[in-house]
């Protein structure tokens, strides 16, 4: 058995080809849910979906999100009907007393769906509408992942986090924004001054993540700051990673990332922008797997090979990397 943890990029990107070394129905994926937002009344929890819809082949793989031809109907009317009306378009973050109201799981995390801000496709937005009302039927979020995994045909088990809300905020120097308003509406342009993981006090391992956490766990390349720390922040998950072999994919070569913001929250947050700052992020990393091309030093076993992933056959390469690291700390 092993426990992969996931964000909405790297990570996925791995499993792609992972199957080749790690009997899919013995992996367990668990998936951020800091990045969750409820729009318009829906749960949408995009790191979930992404391993959703790849592990189910139906990923939109240019964008790395999204259903692949999946029509936007719904989302061009709502702008349409917003333009008409005379409505700004957002990110229409509801105010405060609206965020800690209704459904637990939407705390701090919900937008209108006026102008929607986020593109949801017609039939991504199936999958929200089911599971936010399998939600108010009294499911879990564990639960309505599973249900929602088998109708995707998923071998692997898929995670959420937890069952409790964790709302990724960015406090810039434009004032503190949701994740999504920052990285999506923003792309990643004000400046970063800290991270806060809202509701992560009162936020609970499920007995499942547990479970998981006590199989060798491998971190996949992910953002550290907003993919990873939502779960490190939850009481019991680091103490967990520390008595587990940990084997991580480093999302840098060297100060070099590979796509998106995590080079930015990293120095937002203080940790070096580079393969040292991951380690330095992740105390419980027992070895590493870093691209050729990374020279870092680091105080663990390190494997090394071409970690850029652009399909199955990369990932497959990069999951015997793992493979041999996870050999050297178990
Ligand atoms: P999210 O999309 O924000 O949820 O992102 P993830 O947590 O999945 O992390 C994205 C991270 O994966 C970024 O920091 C990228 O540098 C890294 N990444 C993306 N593609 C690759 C790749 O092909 N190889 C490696 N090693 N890292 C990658």
């Amino acid at each position: 058995m092993v426990t992969f943890l996931a964000g909405g990029t790297g990570t996925p990107k791995l499993l792609a080809g992972a199957g080749e070394v790690f009997d899919p129905t013995e992996t367990t994926v668990v998936a951020n849910t800091g990045d969750d937002v409820e729009l318009g009344g829906h749960l949408v929890c995009p790191d979930v979906d992404t391993v959703l819809f790849s592990e189910g082949g139906v990923l939109d793989t240019d964008r790395w999100w999204g259903i692949d031809g999946d029509t936007t109907e719904t989302d061009d009317e709502l702008h349409r009907l917003a333009d008409a009306a005379g409505l700004d378009a957002g990110p229409r973050y509801l105010p405060d007393h609206a965020q800690t109201t209704g459904r637990d799981i939407a705390r701090w995390r919900r937008f209108s769906g006026v102008a929607e801000f986020m593109e949801i496709g017609d039939r991504d937005r199936a999958v929200h509408i089911t599971r936010t009302s399998l939600l108010d039927e009294g499911h879990t979020l564990t639960e309505v992942t599973r249900t929602l995994a088998d109708a995707f045909g998923l071998d692997v088990s898929l995670l959420p986090m937890s069952d409790d809300p964790v709302a990724t905020l960015v406090h810039t120097d434009e004032g503190t924004m949701h994740f999504q308003e920052y990285w999506v509406h923003r792309r990643a342009e004000p400046q970063v001054r800290d991270v806060e993981f809202r509701g992560a006090d009162d936020a609970h391992l499920t007995d499942a993540v547990a479970d998981a956490l006590s199989d060798p766990v491998v971190v996949g390349p992910s953002n550290p700051v907003t993919s990873i720390g939502p779960m490190l922040a939850l009481d019991g998950f680091a103490d967990a990673l520390e008595a587990t072999p940990v084997v991580a994919v480093s999302p840098f070569v060297e100060d070099t990332v590979f796509s998106g913001p995590a080079a930015d929250l990293m120095r937002g947050v203080g940790y070096d922008a580079s393969t040292a700052g991951v380690a330095d992020a992740y105390p419980f990393a027992d070895a590493f797997v870093l691209d050729d091309a990374d020279g870092t030093d680091l105080d663990c076993p390190v494997v090394r090979t071409d970690t850029r992933i652009d399909g199955p056959d990369d990932a497959a390469r990069v999951a015997r990397a793992v493979e041999a690291a996870l050999a050297e700390v178990t």
